[in-house]
């Protein structure tokens, strides 16, 4: 199953890997505000994920890793 981290420093929840996955698995944490005060990504269901990298090249802010 692949990894998909989201790096919270760097993340400012713009939303563009949520509209960015074909899966649609990425989301903005609304329970979470990180120390940015954002909603950061993450992924819903790592089951679902296909390592398509999508959302990683998405991120204007190189936020996200996919471990395959
Ligand atoms: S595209 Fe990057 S900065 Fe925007 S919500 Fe996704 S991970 Fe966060
Ligand atoms: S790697 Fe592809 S399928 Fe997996 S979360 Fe990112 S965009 Fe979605």
């Amino acid at each position: 199953m692949p990894r998909i981290s989201v790096d919270q420093q760097y993340c400012k929840g713009c939303g563009l890997c949520v509209d960015a996955c074909p899966k649609g698995i990425m989301a903005l944490d609304l329970e979470l505000i990180s120390s940015r005060g954002y909603h950061p990504a993450y992924c819903t269901d790592l089951e679902a994920c296909n390592s398509c990298l999508s959302c990683a090249q998405m991120c204007p802010d190189v936020a996200i890793t996919v471990e395959r």
